[in-house]
């Protein structure tokens, strides 16, 4: 009998299913899915799976919360969409409000879109156009991180550091300047975590200064890293030092918390953890917690007015604010607000990361836990020490992202492609509602395909 035989389920194999015409990124088939509910999912043939990463970290609020369904179908009852530029409604009116009072600062402008992307796309495109309207057209560049993720749209794409992702379109891709992420973690140097946070944040100022503050438009970065730095915490010196560069030189910094918004981290936002004052924050996932899709760029009045006062901000997609997305996203903040998710992420956040840091001490090849709330991120490495990746053969990643699922769990893998190295990673980021017995639950699975991830590459085991 073959170990996948052995185990709870067989994912990739379900030969009596037709071929599909769905493509995605790779051939691999996924079971049907047919009910959701907390922090579970049911494929059609009743098997049950943990969600782990709340889908891509969107479910925040979980599946199937019935006080979000039902505020839907009242919306659907009246009306499900009206364009913006016929209509106003409620709905969008009501969440920019409830958005708007969670911003730090003067964000109280907010713009709606339907994903993380788009939401990048209009930070960008508002940032260009608050710098023509102020009598500044040389500012056009954006400085972002490398690695990082701020989407797949080809404006987004430029400020995404992930040479997987961004090298076939390169010739497309209008080159943007890059400073490294801050991986103080990984550093071996003599200096405090403070004086690296420090160090970091200067190579903004010598970039700008390299391309030319003139130049230079805006900074882009993610507070709490996601996809590709598997939340990857700066130490807290980075953040009031990039404030002050971004001041300095009259740079825009935007945080892309699409991934970090929404309660996610323990907070409403993720910069709320430093009392950040960024000039533009994106948001999307967690703040349609799966229910529509919806997204939002929120900005400060004094960007947006001169904006406005040149005619307008040249921009939009169709079903921005929609009434049945915003709908849902109002719902999705009651929830958050009456389940407290932030005060739960922040406490189950403490009680998962304290699991994983169990798990690296068994398992040595699982090393620089870190992340806030229930964003929670490991690499797998050769040696914890130096951090020498593991051999690119083995796909560790993969492998531990399939030995989860079939022992009925959802992780988020990936392996980055940043500065010349490829770190293999996971992400834990199960919903904001989950209980300390369903942590014990994913870290019981997680030791588990860990052991056969172990065995099977041949990777070191503290017993
Ligand atoms: N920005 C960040 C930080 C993200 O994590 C993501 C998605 O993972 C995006 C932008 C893009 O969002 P979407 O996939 O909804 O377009």
């Amino acid at each position: 009998m073959s170990q996948a035989a052995s185990l709870p389920f067989a994912y990739a194999a379900e030969p009596e299913r037709p071929a599909s015409h769905l493509f995605y990124v790779t051939r691999l088939r996924r079971p049907l899915v047919d009910r959701a509910e907390g922090i579970y999912l049911w494929d059609q043939r009743g098997r049950r799976m943990i969600d782990g990463s709340s889908g891509a970290m969107v479910v925040n609020v979980g599946h199937g919360n019935r006080n979000v369904l039902d505020a839907m179908k009242r919306q659907m009852d009246r009306v499900t969409f009206a364009y913006r530029l016929h209509f106003e409604n409620e709905a969008a009116e009501e969440l920019a409000r409830r958005l708007a009072a969670k911003m730090p600062g003067d964000l109280d402008r907010i713009f709606f879109v339907s994903g993380g992307s788009e939401a990048v796309e209009s930070a960008i495109k508002l940032a260009r156009q608050w710098a023509v309207a102020t009598s500044q057209p040389k500012r056009w560049k954006v400085i972002t991180r490398f690695p990082s993720y701020h989407g797949g749209t080809i404006g987004a794409l430029a400020v995404t550091g992930d040479l997987a992702l961004t090298e076939s379109f390169a010739p497309q891709i209008r080159d943007m300047p890059s400073i490294p992420a801050p991986a103080a973690y990984r550093d071996r140097d003599n200096l405090s975590m403070e004086q690296r946070g420090l160090r970091y944040a200067d190579m903004l100022e010598e970039k700008i200064l390299s391309e030319g503050p003139e130049n230079v438009l805006a900074f882009i970065m993610e507070p709490i890293g996601g996809a590709a730095t598997a939340a990857l915490v700066p130490p807290d010196s980075y953040f009031p030092r990039i404030r002050e560069i971004c001041d300095k030189y009259g740079i825009l910094l935007i945080h892309d918390e699409v991934m970090t918004g929404a309660a996610r981290t323990g907070r409403y936002l993720g910069g709320d953890h430093w009392s950040c004052r960024p000039d533009i924050i994106t948001l999307s996932k967690g703040i349609g917690s799966g229910y529509a899709p919806l997204g939002a760029m929120a900005a400060s009045r004094r960007l947006v007015k001169p904006v406005l006062d040149m005619g307008g901000f040249q921009h939009g997609y169709t079903y921005a604010g929609n009434p049945l997305s915003c709908a849902a996203g109002l719902a999705v903040l009651d929830e958050m607000e009456r389940l407290d998710c932030a005060g739960n992420a922040a406490a189950m956040g403490e009680l998962l990361r304290q699991e994983l840091l169990g798990l690296s001490r068994r398992f040595p090849f699982v090393a620089g836990v870190r992340g806030k709330g229930l964003l929670i991120g490991a690499d797998l490495v050769a040696d914890p020490e130096s951090f020498a990746p593991l051999p690119k053969s083995l796909n560790a990643n993969q492998r531990l992202l399939d030995l989860a699922y079939e022992r009925g769990m959802i992780i988020y893998s990936r392996r980055i492609r940043g500065g010349g190295a490829e770190l293999d990673n996971i992400i834990l980021a199960p919903p904001l509602i989950i209980d300390a017995a369903q942590v014990g639950e994913i870290s019981a699975i997680l030791g588990d395909a860990l052991e056969a991830l172990a065995a099977e590459l041949d990777l070191p085991v503290n017993r």
